[in-house]
């Protein structure tokens, strides 16, 4: 069975404790490969060949360390297939996904902010003719940067890439529910000739690998993207260590159907902004929020489509959805869908378990569900599932869909659907959200400020937001 090992000084080693936790592939429900299941030896090894690696990787400048991770984007994209095949086996994605969105965006990631590093500007403030004041932003070393299942390689870069640009040196833990393409990743590094110990990666649990990355005295930041619980966790941890934090967290997100919008268009695109990667993006609009009078109507369009929807084998090009991550998050879902009905939800589609033959007869798959009839402050309604179900609630004002909008603990995204120019731009205000997406959902930039408010986060990743982030600034004020 594949092992798969750390990178720790350029090296792949299996975990110091010797010890191997199972991976398992979600389309059959069996173990397919062995994780390094490290603890905080291996991060300290990691954290001090980083620290040894950090003084030359940042004095190669912008331009070496630019052609370096060029050349990882390069090799990746050489190998999409490849890595698009072990994303899907290992999350359970459609193959097509991976293919179209999960991988070329891991490549776009390091292509992004490879030439990103070049073009980073430092702000200069004029006192007349008293002074002037230059702001020199530097990399502080050594970076932890700790991802989630989601969207694997894609989320795990779009944190490595700007951390790596900027200078400093990283030391990484991907999710242990889905390590494959970050492991592949790492036998690319050397061809790649990033030099031992500027990106360390370190599998295994949260608990023990997560945790001792984030109380590591030698790392001073960590970029996290996870669960708002493990979030809070880590903000208590490293608030007394002064680090600099960025957390991207869970969501629960609205899509407001305005009576005037363009109903073809919403209607493709709530379906997908519903149920792609089946419902495990934090983007995804788990609340669909839409105007009474066309309630009926979309209702009956939209269970329609979904009911048309195709859960089967990942690999297959036909297929929709694939199967959810794990065992435990399918069991998680199911028990969300009962919830509803017992809160007095009327389940219109979907809302079991799909069982299907063969060698997938064990596989981990959910029919996706609608379900209407149930209020704002339910448990449904509030907390985030993660998974294929979405919630439709009427309103009959704008003010009204605006107080449903934003009645959750959570502010990441939110989509509108409407033709009226003013409104949008009254909605997009008062929506309590990082994100805000007007007639269409994940169209994204890379230069654009990422992340949430209230419970979905602090900070903000993407452009140039990342590489302040991964920097200190420090001024200088030199008198004339
Ligand atoms: P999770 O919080 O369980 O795990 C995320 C990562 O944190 C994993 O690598 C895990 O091993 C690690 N971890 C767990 N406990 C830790 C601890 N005590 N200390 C340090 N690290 C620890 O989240 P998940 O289940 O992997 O991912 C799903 C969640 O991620 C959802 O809530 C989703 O909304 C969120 N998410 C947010 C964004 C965003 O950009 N805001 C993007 C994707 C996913």
């Amino acid at each position: 069975m594949e092992q798969l090992l750390n990178l720790i000084d350029g090296e792949l080693r299996p975990a110091m404790g010797g010890g191997w936790l199972d991976v398992h592939a979600p389309a059959t429900g069996a173990v397919y490969a062995q994780l390094a299941d490290s603890d905080a030896r291996d991060v300290d090894m990691a954290v001090e060949a980083a620290h040894r690696a950090f003084p030359a990787w940042n004095a190669l400048g912008r331009e070496g360390r630019s052609a370096a991770l060029l050349r990882l984007a390069h090799l990746i994209e050489a190998d999409l297939d490849g890595f698009a095949q072990d994303e899907s086996r290992d999350n359970g994605k459609p193959l097509a996904l991976a293919r179209r969105v999960d991988i070329p965006r891991a490549v776009a990631n390091f292509r992004f902010f490879a030439t990103a590093i070049l073009h980073f500007p430092s702000e200069a403030h004029l006192m007349d003719d008293i002074a002037v004041n230059y702001t020199d932003r530097q990399p502080f070393g050594v970076a932890g940067c700790i991802s989630p299942w989601n969207l694997p390689l894609y989320l795990f870069t779009w944190k490595i890439a700007p951390a790596l640009a900027a200078g400093n040196c990283v030391v990484a833990k991907p999710s242990e529910v889905t390590p494959l393409t970050a492991y592949r990743m790492s036998t690319l590094c050397k061809v790649a000739g990033i030099p031992p110990g500027v990106l360390n990666i370190v599998h295994g649990l949260g608990p023990k690998v997560g945790a001792a990355i984030t109380a590591h005295p030698r790392i001073p930041a960590i970029s996290f993207t996870g669960g708002t619980r493990t979030g809070a966790e880590i903000a208590r941890v490293a608030a007394p260590l002064f680090k600099k934090l960025s957390l991207e967290l869970g969501g629960k997100n609205p899509v407001l159907v305005f009576a005037d919008c363009d109903f073809d268009d919403m209607l493709n695109t709530t379906v997908r902004s519903s149920f792609t990667n089946q419902g495990q993006i934090c983007l995804c609009g788990s609340r669909i929020l839409v105007e009474r009078s066309l309630y009926a109507r979309f209702r009956d369009a939209f269970v329609d489509r979904v009911r048309a929807l195709r859960v089967g084998d990942p690999g297959a090009e036909a297929t929709d959805l694939g199967a959810v991550v794990s065992k435990d998050h399918m069991e998680k879902v199911l028990a969300y869908i009962e919830l509803a009905q017992g809160e007095g939800g009327r389940v219109l589609c979907g809302g079991q378990r799909v069982q299907l033959d063969g060698a997938l007869a064990n596989g981990w798959y959910i029919a996706p569900t609608v379900i209407e009839n149930l209020g704002p402050q339910c448990r449904t309604n509030q907390e985030e599932i993660f998974g294929p179900v979405v919630t439709l609630q009427p309103f009959d004002t704008e003010e009204e869909a605006l107080s449903l909008a934003n009645a959750t603990p959570y502010g990441l995204a939110s989509v509108v659907w409407t033709s009226d120019v003013k409104r949008t731009h009254r909605v997009a205000r008062a929506l309590q959200a990082g994100i805000v997406w007007v007639n269409c959902w994940m169209l994204r930039d890379l230069r654009t400020p990422f992340g949430g408010v209230k419970q979905s986060g602090v900070g903000r990743e993407g452009g140039v937001d990342a590489l302040r982030f991964f920097t200190e600034a420090k001024n200088v004020c030199i008198k004339l």
